[in-house]
This record gives C-alpha cells, sequence and structure tokens, in this order.
C-alpha cells in the first residue's frame, strides 16, 4: 500500500456533515436551514469596527491570546453577568472560532487513555476532538421530548478514568436550556471525581421566556475546575469571522495558549477592535436578539407541526429537532436527502449527531437563524411534503 494516504487518525472521521448540507443546499437551489449560520446582516457597529481595524492597518498578525483590550472586554463581560471574576492576562486566550478553544482546551488538558463525558447528541466536534487527543469519549443521553439527561446514568458515567465532561448549554443541536439544577448535578460529580468541566456556552445570548443560562463556571467550587468557551459567531451574527475565545483556570491557560499558537498563532486581527464593538452594545441589543429569536422559533414550531413534524420547542439556540419516523423512510438521513432534493429544504439529519445512527431517534435538525421571509419560504415547499408524505403514511 502507498504510504502515500491520510493518517489513521483522521480516517475514522465522517465529513463534517454541516458543510455537505450547505453544499447540497446550494445544488439543488434548497432553502438553507441546515448549517447553523443567519442569512440576516450582522450590527452595523461592529462591521464598522472591523473596516475600519483594516484601514488602520490591523492587517498584521494579532498578540497570539488576543489584544489587551479585547481580552479585558471578554473578561469584564463574563464578570459582570456572572459574578465570576476573570484576569483577562492569566485566563482569557482568543481562539480561531469557539470550536478552535474546544479543541485547543481538550488538546491542553486531556491525556491519553482519559475519559471524556459527552452529552448525546452532540455537537459534531466534540467526539473527534476527544478521540484525536487520544481519549475515550463515553456518551450520556439526553432524552427527547425535553432532552433531559437520567442523573443515574450521569453519576455511573464517572470513573476514576474521567478526565473531563463537555458540557454545552443552551445546546447544539437539541436547544436544551440545561437548568440549575442540572448544572448543580454535574459541578457535584466533577468535584467528587476532581474532573474538569468544558462548558461551549456559544448560544448563552439566545435563551428563551421560562428558562435561564447557568455558566457552569459561576457555581460554587467550579470557577477553578471549569473552561468555558465562547465567542462572536452566534450573538453577532459573524460565524465567518471565526472568533472565539475559551475562559480557563490560570493554570490550565499556558497550555491552552501553547495549543492555540501552534494550531493558528492568533485570530484574524481587524476583529479583535470588532470584537470590543460588540461587546459594548447596549443590554437592549440582547434583550432585542432574544426576543426576535424567540419570535422565530414560534414561527418554526408553527410551521413544523402544521407540515406533520413532531418537533421538540427548544429553550435556547436556534435549531429545532424534530421527529421524522411518521414520513416513513428508511432513516432520517434518506429522509433529510429527499427533503433537500426533491422538497427544496435543507436539515441536518438527527442521527449524525449521534455516535451510533442506528441506535438514534429518526429526526432532522431545523435552524431558524434565518430571517422571516426565508422561513416563510420553507413554509410553502414543506406543504409540498405534507402532500406527498400523505400518500406515505
Ligand atoms: N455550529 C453550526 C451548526 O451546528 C456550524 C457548524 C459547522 O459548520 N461546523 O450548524
Amino acid at each position: 500500500m502507498t504510504r502515500i494516504r491520510s493518517a489513521k487518525r483522521v480516517s475514522s472521521f465522517a465529513d463534517s456533515v454541516f458543510g455537505e448540507m450547505t453544499r447540497l443546499a446550494r445544488l439543488h437551489n434548497a432553502v438553507n436551514l441546515s448549517q447553523g449560520f443567519p442569512d440576516f446582516e450582522a450590527p452595523q457597529a461592529i462591521k464598522d469596527a472591523a473596516c475600519a481595524a483594516i484601514q488602520a492597518e490591523q492587517n498584521q498578525y494579532a498578540p497570539p491570546y488576543g489584544t489587551a483590550a479585547f481580552r479585558e472586554a471578554i473578561a469584564a463581560d463574563f464578570t459582570r453577568r456572572y459574578g465570576v471574576p476573570i484576569d483577562p492576562d492569566e485566563q482569557v486566550t482568543v481562539c480561531c472560532g469557539s470550536t478552535e478553544a474546544m479543541m485547543a482546551s481538550i488538546f491542553a488538558c486531556i491525556d491519553p487513555g482519559d475519559e471524556v463525558i459527552v452529552f448525546e447528541p452532540f455537537y459534531e466536534n466534540y467526539g473527534p476532538d476527544a478521540i484525536l487527543a487520544g481519549a475515550t469519549p463515553k456518551y450520556v443521553r439526553l432524552r427527547e421530548p425535553e432532552w433531559r439527561f437520567d442523573p443515574d446514568e450521569l453519576t455511573g458515567a464517572f470513573t476514576n478514568r474521567t478526565r473531563a465532561i463537555v458540557v454545552n448549554s443552551p445546546n447544539n443541536p437539541t436547544g436544551k436550556v440545561f437548568t440549575r439544577e442540572d448544572v448543580q448535578l454535574i459541578a457535584g460529580l466533577c468535584q467528587k471525581w476532581d474532573v474538569l468541566a468544558i462548558s461551549d456556552e456559544i448560544y448563552e445570548r439566545i435563551v428563551f421566556s421560562g428558562h435561564a443560562h447557568v455558566p457552569v463556571a459561576s457555581i460554587p467550587g467550579m470557577a477553578d475546575r471549569t473552561i468555558t468557551t465562547g465567542g462572536l459567531s452566534k450573538t453577532y451574527s459573524v460565524t465567518g469571522w471565526r472568533i472565539g475565545w475559551a475562559i480557563s483556570p490560570p493554570a490550565l491557560t499556558g497550555g491552552i495558549r501553547k495549543m492555540h499558537d501552534y494550531l493558528t498563532v492568533a485570530a484574524p486581527t481587524p476583529f479583535h477592535d470588532a470584537g470590543v464593538a460588540a461587546l459594548s452594545l447596549p443590554d437592549a441589543f440582547y434583550v432585542q436578539l432574544a426576543k426576535d429569536y424567540q419570535s422565530k422559533r414560534d414561527l418554526m414550531m408553527d410551521i413544523l407541526s402544521r407540515h406533520g413534524f413532531t418537533a421538540y420547542k427548544p429553550g435556547g439556540a436556534y435549531y429545532v429537532m424534530a421527529d421524522v419516523k411518521r414520513f416513513g423512510f428508511s432513516s432520517d438521513s434518506e429522509f433529510a436527502q429527499y427533503l433537500v432534493k426533491e422538497i427544496g429544504v435543507a436539515t441536518v439529519p438527527g442521527s449524525s449527531f449521534y455516535i451510533d445512527p442506528a441506535a438514534a431517534p429518526q429526526t432532522v435538525r431545523f435552524c431558524f437563524s434565518k430571517r422571516d421571509e426565508t422561513l416563510h419560504e420553507a413554509d410553502r415547499r414543506l406543504a409540498r411534503l405534507s402532500v406527498t408524505s400523505g400518500d406515505r403514511a
């Protein structure tokens, strides 16, 4: 066999499902409710700040861990909202998206042979991140309709080999917002077993009425055993800027910074200033953001229920999981293929968020981070599904 071939570490991974569904959406001219990105504008003030930074020749490498002003803004914002003191010099690392922040954190803090607990369904990167670090992911199920976990199952997942647990709330793909009780249980187990929490809180600002975001680091005793990842992408509708961060206990920051430096050197320079502008938007911006997303969530739920889906109402983030068994396809992937090719709506098959697709419920994920017109167009197209599925059911 030739040696000009991919290394074993990548050959077990599938291609990312998000990029593939967006490619299919373009190919079939479908309404793209698959990959999670908005089709509406980012706030003018932050675009102006990015353009001004480019014009002011901020076009060379940024300080590897982020400019002082941006790190200070990230730390101050977290402290103001959640009451957790953060030292920007010792605890904040600006990365190329929270995807990189998560990977740099796992690489920096997990050894081969360790176990990492991951809730399933999971955002697709967590499994490969753990595996690339030589660790074994251990999955704990979130179960529809409310995507609760079984406390006994979670408790039973912790062992002497457990090094970390990955938490993601508000959750992608389910929209579950972990309750204070959930987070406290996780925190108690982390303390009992001396385990690190790596908490992906990228959707922290997209939380609907009746729910509240509880950062893992805000639970007493957790600040020195939690890495919180976040970023600009979802809150400010700039997924293409690739600006995220890790907030870590000082003892772990050096490792994360080394990983980050070797992976990417630094995040794109002009967006550090834009990040400062973003984090100084008034509270009214965030109130409006959550309100707008809640009305999109309600619109999406209404569309899905009218077209025969059993959709599980999310408490946060910008996705809805919907059961598709009744449409009579052999798998959710087949249904998603049919939907993008024949109906003209792109989604993500829910089974791709599970380690064993055959053991997953048959669902698809709809992203509602779209203009109302886009959602209305999806509504019109899905009307054809009701007719065809009527024949099948
Ligand atoms: N976070 C987005 C999603 O879940 C995009 C992910 C990606 O493209 N890797 O759809």
